[in-house]
């Protein structure tokens, strides 16, 4: 059993508490991902579960096992770092058996081990190459035909795509996942990238300074964001925010906002309050000026190619709308902007934490 639990998880550097009290319980063969802005804790949280930094408080678990002391060698982790970190002077089979000769194992099944790896990541060609000899992506996948050698409990990948550049990024990314798919080990994996946590992630966990902002799947995290720190971190363009009001017209609420009146058809009695309202870009729709729904101005249209991203100006707020292209609205233009009840997200007007 490969299931991790972090209780009360605490990491503290001087004056910054970098990682806050984390409880979190990842599954047996779960591809957990820690996502957030730079400086949330990702990294300070990984260390601490692969045992190469000392939480402060709190207590860590792999099975059944209290690891919280446990030096980081005898922890059954492998890590995966942004940097490779692979020895210049070995050749790429000697880098990928490099875990099992520090374990002593025997030269026959080292031999055997690493070419079975080496299979799995397509890497057969260049077991005798030195790591200068390799691209990116290539030493990437030497990195973790190295931690996949001793077939641990768990991986810990720390950002191991960001040195990539896009589209090696993209296969890379994919065959992390099929790796995942194939081997079903346990997984931590941190990034700041939202494209990564959304398409490897069985689920996501949200930090925000140290905090878990939120734990969901990449579904759950994207049609119901807990916050709007949450529902504007994950979606490009970002979630819509709008200074709203909502109060109850007929036992029934009604939302407001920059000139677009809807009814939620929740039932309930409430004297007027304000809130943030979130909506989407691409759940919003254009029309042309004077009908009822937000007032806006187009400032910019962007093409993506199979959809186009107009940027649009609403009181004091820009508002992004992104749909099929063409969008049929040019910079200047005065236009309305509609939704559905079903796809706003109301959130508290002070504390961010959603509403409905
Ligand atoms: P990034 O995406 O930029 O790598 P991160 O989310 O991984 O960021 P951490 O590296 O875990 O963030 O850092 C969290 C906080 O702890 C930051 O404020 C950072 O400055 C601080 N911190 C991390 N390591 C140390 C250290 N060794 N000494 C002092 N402060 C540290």
């Amino acid at each position: 059993m490969s299931r991790i639990r972090l209780q009360g998880l605490t990491r503290r550097f001087g004056a910054v508490t970098a990682v806050d009290d984390i409880e979190l319980d990842i599954a047996d063969g779960e591809f957990l991902v820690l996502l957030g802005p730079s400086g949330c804790g990702k990294s300070t949280l990984l260390r601490m579960i692969a045992g190469l930094l000392p939480p402060t408080e709190g207590r860590l678990w792999l099975g059944d096992a209290d690891i919280t002391h446990l030096p980081p060698q005898r922890r059954d982790v492998a890590m995966v770092f942004q940097s490779y970190a692979l020895y210049p002077h070995l050749s790429v089979a000697r880098n990928i058996g490099f875990p099992l000769r520090t374990r002593k194992r025997p030269r026959a099944e080292i031999r055997a081990r690493v070419a079975e790896v080496a299979a799995t990541l397509g890497l057969t060609d260049l077991l005798d190459r030195k790591p200068r000899e390799l691209s990116g992506g290539q030493r990437q996948r030497v990195a973790l035909g190295r931690a996949l050698v001793r077939d641990p409990g768990a991986f810990l990948m720390d950002e191991p795509l960001s040195n990539l550049d896009a589209k090696l990024r993209a296969g890379t990314r994919a065959e992390i996942a099929e790796l995942h798919r194939r081997l079903r080990t346990t997984t931590v994996y941190v990034t700041h990238d939202q494209v990564e946590a959304m398409t490897m992630a069985t689920r996501i966990a949200l930090l925000n300074e140290g905090r878990l902002e939120q734990l969901g799947t990449p579904s759950e995290m994207y049609d119901a964001p807990a916050s709007v720190f949450a529902a504007t971190f994950l979606g490009s363009p970002a979630m819509n925010v709008l200074d709203a009001t909502v109060r109850s017209v007929d036992g029934v609420l009604l939302a407001e906002a920059e000139g677009l009146r809807l009814s939620l058809g929740i039932e309930a009695d409430i004297p007027e309050r304000p809130v943030r309202l979130g909506v989407r870009p691409e759940h919003l729709t254009l029309s042309p000026a004077g009908r009822q729904g937000i007032r806006a101005v187009v400032t910019t249209v962007e093409n993506l190619g199979s959809e186009e991203v107009a940027q649009c100006r609403a009181g004091h707020t820009t508002v992004s709308v992104r749909g099929p292209r063409p969008l049929g609205v040019t910079p200047g233009e005065a236009v309305t902007l509609d939704t559905r009840p079903e796809q706003l997200h109301l959130f508290d007007h002070s504390s961010g934490r959603r509403l409905a």
